[in-house]
């Protein structure tokens, strides 16, 4: 059994207790991940402030080499950052698992390191000088979900280090193991102090809310729920804290009536089934026209029906198990009133462990719990329209609104579409592809803020004009 263990200003720190982290493929434990308590907290935090004081005064050409140092060191360590994830988390190693997700974390890491938001002038001219300089905040606290634990602590981490700030992030902790490692290795390369993690289950003391009111944490990047996001806001009023906020999304693809079925079918299906449908940009409804619905649902039928599930270590497994027992019983019960009043085209039932299969059930309504709520989960409810209007309003009618999609042959046409669409991305033809040059984000309750690009990065900092 391994012991992983925090890193506060450089070193490791054990905590007075240990938690299980449990492999949701088998069962079994993967490791023992550190329980902090508040004076851990504290001890990150008065870290990541004193780290501040030398960090942030480093020139642009150093924190830029500092952040391809970490790019750099995160690549050696890959194999045995994504074997960890898939251990912790389920997701295969292969197919749009956790080799990929390292993947990924490497292109973010590099494309953020060489980003720079160098002063502007506004004006130089007789009537004098105005510079706008963008200035680090401070110490940045990030909180992440079990979804895509190091993917998503690369999305935090960069943008904060390349600006100038110093971290400390509280991993969730179903998944804390692989962010334990991430920021060892981090450490390597970074002067101590400049990112922290601390670990910690949610009850006790919970480090999230605990950060979110911290008085000398001057920013919290946050992704996970909308409910747990609602109170990383309240909790942060107090201390005026900068917040980006990534929370839920209930996406919708919208198919519209001059579409292939048979060449659109890959594209819907990893657009709602990416990592098992636990991910926040991912189709969660689909409305699909009437004159294409019975070939859009055989297709897509027939193309899911076909991907391997199984234990996330076999190098055959395309789609893994549910993360946890929560999410699998919020699966379970909203498959279940999906299936008592729709038509089950594809799984339906829960299989053993923590293992969902494939689910598609077709001829749900608005209204329907397995549409309005966020499934996060394999099973992908479809509703048929006849008039584009309707499927527009079904679509907007959320609180949500981080990603939704289009299908058409007819690009402008969907274009139109995608623009009354009210959410942070939408895309045509393909639903969820994220990159990191294009802010990414959510409107209404999903969210506050963007990440990415340089809009992501300016994030991180404060405004300062100077007027001579
Ligand atoms: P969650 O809200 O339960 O947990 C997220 C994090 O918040 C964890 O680290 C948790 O320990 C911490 N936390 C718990 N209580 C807290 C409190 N009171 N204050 C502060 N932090 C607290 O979310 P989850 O179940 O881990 O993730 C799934 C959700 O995340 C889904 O809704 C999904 O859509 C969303 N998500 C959004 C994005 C995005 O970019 N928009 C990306 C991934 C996931």
């Amino acid at each position: 059994m391994t012991n992983f263990s925090m890193t506060i200003d450089g070193k490791p720190v054990s905590g007075q207790d240990t938690f299980p982290v449990k492999n949701p493929s088998t069962g079994e434990v993967t490791g023992l991940a550190p329980q902090a308590n508040l004076a851990d907290l504290d001890s990150a935090v008065a870290a990541a402030k004193k780290a501040f004081e030398t960090w942030s005064l480093k020139s642009d050409e150093e924190l830029q080499a500092a952040c391809e140092a970490v790019t750099a060191k995160m690549g050696e360590h890959a194999e045995e950052l994504a074997t960890l994830v898939t251990k912790e988390q389920g997701k295969p190693l292969n197919g749009l698992g956790s080799r990929w997700e390292l993947g990924g974390a490497g292109a973010w890491a590099g494309y953020t390191s060489g980003l720079s938001l160098p002063m502007k002038t506004l004006q130089d001219n007789n009537e004098g000088t105005v510079e706008l300089h963008r200035k680090p905040l401070g110490v940045v606290g990030s909180i992440t979900p079990w979804n895509f634990p190091v993917l998503i602590a690369i999305w935090h981490i960069m943008p904060a280090l390349r600006t100038g700030n110093t971290v400390v992030i509280k991993p969730s902790p179903y998944t804390p193991l692989s962010t334990l490692r991430l920021v060892e290795i981090m450490n390597e390369v970074l002067p101590a102090g400049v990112v922290n993690c601390i670990t910690g289950d949610d009850e006790g003391d919970n480090l999230g809310a605990a950060m979110s009111s911290h008085p000398d944490i001057r920013k919290i990047v946050f992704t996970g729920s909308c409910a747990t996001g609602q109170k990383v806001m309240m909790s942060a009023a107090e201390t005026m804290k900068r917040l980006t906020l990534e929370m839920g999304g209930n996406d919708a693809g919208i198919v519209l009536p001059d579409v292939d079925p048979k060449q659109i079918a890959e594209g819907l299906f990893w657009g709602g089934f990416i990592n098992n449908g636990q991910t926040c940009a991912a189709m969660k409804r689909l409305y699909v026209h009437e004159d294409v619905y019975d070939a859009v649902c055989n297709e897509l039928v027939a193309f899911a029906k076909n991907i391997p599930v199984g234990d996330g270590m076999s190098e055959d497994s395309v789609l893994g198990p549910i993360q946890n027992q929560m999410q699998f019983d919020k699966v379970s019960r909203l498959v279940k009133s999906g299936a008592e009043k729709g038509r089950v085209l594809l799984g339906g039932e829960p299989g053993e462990g923590l293992f969902f299969p494939v689910t598609i059930i077709a001829d749900l309504e608005d209204g329907d719990p397995l549409v309005d709520e966020e499934q996060f989960g394999p099973a992908l409810p479809i509703i048929k329209y006849s008039n584009i209007e309707d499927a527009i309003k079904s679509a907007n009618d959320s609180t949500n609104g981080l990603g939704g999609s289009v299908w058409s042959k007819d690009i402008a046409k969907a274009k139109e579409i995608a623009l009354q669409m009210e959410c942070g991305s939408v895309w045509i033809n393909k639903h969820g592809a994220i990159q990191p040059n294009a802010p990414f984000g959510g409107v209404k309750s999903s969210g506050i803020g963007v990440e990415f690009g340089e809009e992501g990065l300016q994030e991180y900092t404060d405004v300062q004009v100077v007027f001579s």
